[in-house]
């Protein structure tokens, strides 16, 4: 784990201070947001205010393509990250049926060899606080631990809050306000904007454990020697998922040992124990049942303190930003954890939000970006929503579909995410996913392929039928790169999907629904302002 240096010298608010922005929220989408200001806007005046003492370790562990590189290269974090959390080597699957007794039967899903682009396992208690300590570095104010209670805003005009600092009440007022609350999500809870996603009813628990096999370790190679042999990287330091029927657990190495270890579920599909003793308790019993898991945690526990659970992950803000106020991270929407969306979420949220006030000090005119800004992200997050999310759970059980879907999904979004973002740099953050035109087209197909196995699923189901393929076989994806010849090999992989139809789904023709819908973001009229 990284040890942090003290961070220099904190700043006290001045209850009569005047800021350029405040930011609700220390951790990564406060610190990020406040760090790319500070660079677009030498000598901006930034408050951030922060509840905890000490950011503690939170979920948002595994970084994917797009954060890594936001990470890496825009805040520019590389050697930092090289030298204090770990190396990530992609995605791995585990499935299990009856047939699978031991670890070496379960149909396995990965790379093959090491991972070509960036990409990091992060204790998040270390990370945030070095993106702070250096937003604070770069000239941003910090007080904690600090609660802001009470946000008034005034389009176009100054905006106020209450703070709670120790026994100090105040308040402070800037231009702009960030919220980066996280999943508390302030304004967007306080102004009636929060929406929770009923389409798409998942919980979890989590905690961080001690003792975890060694993925890569001489027990397991001694155990099952072919099993061992078949992967020439490190199984260890992906992220491991095992997968159930309606279910995944994530397994995620940290610096320093202990292994974030957690489950997701459809509440549609799966009871997660009520009784049998403590959260974390219930939480290794239930993961026990898996093959795979019960090799992986035989001598593991969970640390008592850190064990965690929350209902109904799924939720959006329906504004994401007006004339003096913009949502980032988790304070603005959250969808779903399955590939670790989370933090690219962070890198185009802060990246647009810090664009919005950069373009206001300039003297450009806003309404038109505010509402450019609110169309893009509600577009972004239902296309990616509907498109990746819906309905997965159905299908996620099942070797052959989720193989096949999770191929589709890296091709398209090594295609339609990950490419511009290398080949545009940073200014491709400011489009977010499925958001300009071609996401459309994008987005359809996605969701067409995800609600037709989702069908396929379903139907299984019905038949007492699945999960028939998830024992002794092992998919071992040779990876993508960013050349453009790497693009086509989705045709073959559209191909697979026909022969799927062709051989069962067509069943199941005409049962999936695959719509687009996008809501219409509030409009900026409608937005608080006062005289
Ligand atoms: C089960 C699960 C697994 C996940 N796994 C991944 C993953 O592997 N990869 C990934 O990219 N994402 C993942 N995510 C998502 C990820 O955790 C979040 O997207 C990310 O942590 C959000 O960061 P944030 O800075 O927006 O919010 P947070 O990390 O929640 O930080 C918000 C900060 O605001 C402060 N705050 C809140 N209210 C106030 C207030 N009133 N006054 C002052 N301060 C306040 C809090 O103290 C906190 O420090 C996962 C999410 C879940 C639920």
């Amino acid at each position: 784990m990284a040890t942090l240096g003290p961070m220099p010298d904190q700043k006290i608010a001045d209850s009569t201070e005047n800021y350029d922005v405040i930011i609700i929220g220390g951790a990564l989408s406060g610190g990020a947001a406040a760090s790319l200001l500070l660079r677009k806007n030498p000598g901006i005046r930034i408050l951030i205010i922060e509840k905890s003492e000490n950011l503690g370790r939170r979920v948002g562990e595994a970084t994917v393509e797009v954060s890594a590189y936001f990470l890496g290269h825009v805040l520019g974090l590389t050697k930092y990250l090289n030298e204090h959390h770990i190396s990530k080597q992609g995605l791995r699957f585990w499935f299990a049926n009856e047939k699978v007794t031991a670890l070496d039967q379960s149909a396995e899903v990965g790379p093959r060899y090491l991972a070509r682009l960036p990409s990091y396992q992060i204790d998040r208690s270390a990370l945030d606080e070095e993106v702070l300590r250096r937003a604070v570095e770069s000239g941003a104010s910090l007080i904690r631990p600090a609660i802001v209670s009470n946000v008034q805003l005034n389009s176009g005009g100054q905006q106020t809050l209450e703070v709670k600092h120790g026994e100090r009440r105040f308040t402070a007022s800037a231009r702009w306000i960030v919220d980066a609350s996280g999943v508390n999500a302030l304004l967007a809870r306080k102004n009636g904007w929060w929406k929770s996603n009923t389409d798409h009813p998942t919980a979890a628990a989590w905690s961080r454990w001690r003792n975890v096999k060694d993925w890569d370790g001489r027990e397991l190679a001694e155990k099952f020697p072919k099993w061992a042999a078949a992967v020439y990287g490190t199984r260890g330091t992906a992220t491991n998922h095992i997968i159930g029927d309606g279910w995944w657990a994530w397994f995620i190495p940290l610096k320093g040992g202990d292994t974030s270890v957690g489950v997701v579920y459809d509440q549609r599909l799966v009871d997660f124990p009520q009784d049998g003793g403590k959260l974390g308790e219930r939480l290794k019993g239930f993961l026990m049942k898996h093959p795979v898991a019960r090799e992986m945690l035989e001598d593991a526990e969970f640390v008592e303190a850190d064990v965690h659970r929350r209902k109904n992950l799924a939720y959006s803000s329906t504004t994401f930003a007006g004339d003096g106020f913009v949502l980032v991270g988790d304070a603005a929407a959250f969808m779903d954890p399955f590939y670790s969306p989370g933090m690219d979420w962070i890198s185009f949220t802060s990246s647009c939000a810090a664009d919005l006030i950069t373009e206001q000090r300039k003297g450009s005119p806003m309404a038109a970006r505010i509402e450019k800004h609110n169309r893009d992200f509600t577009t972004s997050h239902a296309r990616w929503f509907s498109a990746l999310y819906k309905d997965k759970y159905h299908y996620m059980g099942e070797y052959d579909l989720m193989e096949l879907a999770f191929r589709m999904d890296l091709s398209l979004y090594y295609w339609g995410v990950v490419q511009p973002v290398f080949h545009l740099g940073e200014d491709a953050l400011l489009a977010p996913p499925f958001s300009p035109p071609s996401g459309k087209i994008f987005a359809a197909l996605i969701r067409t392929y995800n609600g037709r196995f989702a069908a396929i699923a379903q139907r299984r189901r019905s038949l007492n039928q699945l999960g028939r393929m998830n024992d002794n076989r092992r998919s071992l994806i040779p990876g993508f790169t960013l050349a453009r010849s790497d693009t086509k090999r989705i045709f073959g992989m559209l191909w697979e999907w026909g022969k799927i139809e062709i051989k069962e789904g067509w069943h199941t023709w005409g049962r999936s629904k695959a719509t687009e819908t996008v809501p219409e973001p509030v409009p900026v009229a409608d937005l608080p302002r006062q005289a």
